[in-house]
C-alpha cells in the first residue's frame, strides 16, 4: 500500500537531529513506500533567531542534494528532493536563489514568524492577543501564498502548536474567512495543502489542518494534497500517515500527491 511522509528534516536542517541514514531506515521500519526530504531554507536568514541562539548556517545544497542522490541509487524507498522554503516574501532574493540552486522535486511553502518578530517557536504566549497575533499570521501566510513559488502550503496553522505547548487554546473558527481565502487561493493557483500531522501526538492532538479545513479546500476547488510528519528525529517518521488519509477520504479526496520535479504525481488512497 502506497504510504509517503512529504515533510522530512534531517542534520541538514540545523534543527534536525539525524543523518539520512537513520531517517530512511526509520522510513523503512515505519513502512513508508516514499519519503520527501525538505530541508529548510530561511529566506530572512537568522532575523526571527532570539540573540544568544546559535545562528543558522545556509542550506549546504551540493553536500545535501550529493548525498540524497547518492542514497536514492541504493534505497529500496522512493526519495525525492525537496526543501521547505520558509518566509519567502521576507528574503524574495533569497527565495530564487535556493528555488534555482536544484532541481528540486518538491518545495513546501511556510511562515515560521512574522515580520519582525521571532520565530512562533520563541514566543511567549503569556498575556499575547492570540486573536490578533494570528489574524496577522494569516494576513501575512496570505501574501506568501500570493507570493508562491511552492508545491505545497505548509502547516496551515503553524503557531498552534506551540500555542498548546504553552497551555493554552485557541478557536481557529474565529478565522474562517481568512483561512477561506487563504486556500481558496492554494486551490486557483494549483498550491498543495499540507495536512501536517506533527502535533498529533503533541498536547494540540490534532492535523494541521484538520478535516474541517481540508473538506473547505476541497470545496473550494483545491485537488491537491500532501501528507507530513514534519519529523526532525528518528520516532517521527511517519507519524499518523494511515489516519491522516482516513481523515482526506473523509474530505473527499480520493487522491494523495508527492511531487516530481515539482509536478504533482497522485496517488489512490
Ligand atoms: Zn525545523
Ligand atoms: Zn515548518
Amino acid at each position: 500500500m502506497f504510504r509517503s511522509d512529504c515533510h522530512i528534516h534531517t542534520v541538514f536542517s540545523p534543527d534536525g537531529n539525524q543523518t539520512p541514514e537513520q531517517m530512511l531506515k526509520a522510513a523503512a521500519e515505519a513502512r513508508l513506500t516514499e519519503i520527501t526530504v525538505t530541508e529548510h531554507c530561511e529566506c530572512n536568514g537568522n532575523a526571527a533567531l532570539p540573540d544568544g541562539e546559535t545562528p543558522w548556517p545556509d542550506l549546504d545544497v551540493k553536500s545535501y542534494t550529493e548525498t540524497f542522490e547518492k542514497l536514492k541509487e541504493i534505497s529500496p524507498i522512493k526519495i525525492n528532493i525537496g526543501i521547505e522554503l520558509g518566509q519567502a516574501t521576507q528574503g524574495k532574493e533569497y527565495a530564487a536563489k535556493m528555488t534555482a540552486a536544484y532541481n528540486w522535486d518538491f518545495i513546501l511553502g511556510s511562515l515560521h514568524n512574522m515580520r519582525n518578530e521571532l520565530d512562533f517557536y520563541y514566543i511567549d504566549y503569556k498575556g499575547k492577543d492570540l486573536k490578533k497575533l494570528f489574524s496577522e499570521y494569516f494576513s501575512q501566510l496570505y501574501e506568501t501564498v500570493s507570493f508562491g513559488g511552492f508545491s505545497s502550503l505548509s502547516h496551515l496553522y503553524y503557531p498552534v502548536r506551540y500555542i498548546y505547548r504553552a497551555g493554552m487554546s485557541v478557536d481557529m473558527s474565529l478565522f474562517d474567512e481568512q483561512i477561506y481565502a487563504v486556500l481558496e487561493l492554494c486551490a486557483k493557483k494549483d498550491i498543495g495543502l499540507e495536512i501536517n500531522t506533527s502535533a498529533l501526538n503533541d498536547k494540540y492532538g490534532d492535523f494541521v489542518p484538520g478535516l474541517k479545513y481540508a473538506a473547505m479546500f476541497k470545496d473550494l476547488g483545491g485537488k491537491i494534497v500532501t501528507v507530513g510528519s514534519d519529523a526532525h528525529r528518528t520516532d517521527k517518521v511517519g507519524l499518523g500517515i494511515d489516519k491522516a488519509y482516513e481523515m482526506i477520504k473523509q474530505a473527499g479526496f480520493f487522491e494523495v500527491a508527492t511531487f516530481e520535479k515539482q509536478i504533482p504525481v497522485f496517488h489512490k488512497i
